[in-house]
């Protein structure tokens, strides 16, 4: 006999936790399940840690609405569950006079997603706050910080455990079926659970899982590419005290500096499109380019001082050249299966 469960969580990663908490603080019965054997260890613990304010959005989006919404409550969740953050501002940089009206684009559009908080800086301003920079003006974003993403995920662990929920580790799901009036789900095991409600918070596997389920027409699956982002860590002190950005282009936001809490600074992510969600080494020939794009903006970085980190890879379901989509949240309303 299959096990019944009310809501099941598939993935425990920030959002998985995020929304298992959620569901749990509502009074419901909720398992998550997760495939390794951790918490986070796939595109959570593989990013640049900042809490962004939302601005390079197209405004009504989720993205845009989410960011700015997101950004309040995280900052008001991490001072009351002691998530370690910093509130450290962000420079985005024009380095050359042609740039100079694209900071102003931002602000517009930024404006328009309701961040009101940006100034623009003329060269003198920025140097400064920051004397190292090379650049002929910039945009400071003073709600931009940084957050250490395990800890986050440890608290909505918490939360969740608190109200009842349970995690599920080594346990990955294999496949799903509906299953009279609710969804059937076999774990890689063999083992068979009844539940509910089922949330596919698989990450980069999301759409995989999704043509594994039976009852799911393949239409509502999105195809999934993978951007990966690689990072170079910059040895010795860092020179720089916010986020340093380049003008963002249309693969990405640019090779830009991020700070860890410790004051560690890294550079990336860049993009680099790969087959599988698995590619995870970092391309330590790709440290080259790395160095002509921080130069525009960092003349001084030393030879040899960047060290290759880690990399990240982007669940994207835009592919090269295209145009970046919206988010992706589909419910009963998008693909009529109740419950999924
Ligand atoms: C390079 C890079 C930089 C980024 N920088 C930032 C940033 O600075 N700020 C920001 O807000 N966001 C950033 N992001 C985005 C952010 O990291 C992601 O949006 C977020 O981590 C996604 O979380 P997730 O829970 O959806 O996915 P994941 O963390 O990948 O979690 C999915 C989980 O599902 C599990 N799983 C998969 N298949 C199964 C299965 N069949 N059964 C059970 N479990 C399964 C996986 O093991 C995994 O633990 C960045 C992303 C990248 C790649």
């Amino acid at each position: 006999m299959s096990e019944r469960v009310d809501s099941v969580v598939v993935g425990a990663g920030v959002v998985g936790l995020a929304v298992a908490r959620a569901l749990a603080l509502t009074g419901r019965e909720v398992l998550v399940l997760e495939s390794c054997s951790a918490i986070g260890t796939q595109t959570s613990s593989r990013n640049s840690e900042v809490i962004h304010a939302g601005m390079y959005y197209p405004s009504g989006s989720l993205k845009a609405r989410l960011c700015v919404r997101g950004k309040a409550l995280l900052y008001d969740y991490c001072a009351a569950r002691g998530v370690s953050h910093r509130r450290c501002g962000k420079l985005i940089v024009a380095t050359n006079p042609g740039q100079l009206e694209q900071l102003n684009t931002i602000r517009q559009r930024a404006i328009a997603n309701g961040v009101t908080d940006l100034a623009l800086l003329n060269r003198a301003r920025a140097l400064a706050i920051e004397p190292a920079l090379q650049c002929v003006g910039a945009l400071f974003s003073p709600s931009t910080g940084i957050i250490d993403s395990h800890g986050l995920m440890l608290a909505l662990l918490g939360d969740l455990e608190n109200a009842g929920g349970i995690l599920a580790l080594n346990s990955p799901l294999a496949l799903a079926e509906c299953a009279q009036g609710a969804i059937e789900l076999v774990a890689a095991d063999g083992t068979r659970l009844v539940a509910k409600t089922v949330v596919n918070a698989a990450g980069l596997q999301a759409p995989d899982l999704a043509r594994r389920f039976a009852g799911l027409d393949a239409r509502h699956v999105p195809q999934p590419y993978f951007a990966k982002g690689n990072y170079f860590t910059l040895t010795g002190r860092s020179p720089f005290s916010h986020l340093i950005y380049p003008m963002p282009d249309a693969a990405g936001l640019g090779v830009h500096l991020t700070l860890d809490l410790g004051g560690q600074a890294r550079f990336g992510p860049d993009v680099q499109w790969v087959d599988t969600p698995d590619d995870t080494q970092v391309c330590a020939a790709r440290g080259d380019a790395f160095y002509a794009e921080v130069r525009k903006y960092w003349p001084d970085l030393p030879n040899g001082a960047l060290q290759p980190a880690y990399a990240g890879i982007r669940p994207k379901i835009s592919g090269p050249g295209e145009p970046p989509r919206d988010f992706c949240i589909q419910g009963p309303q998008d693909h009529g299966v109740p419950g999924w």
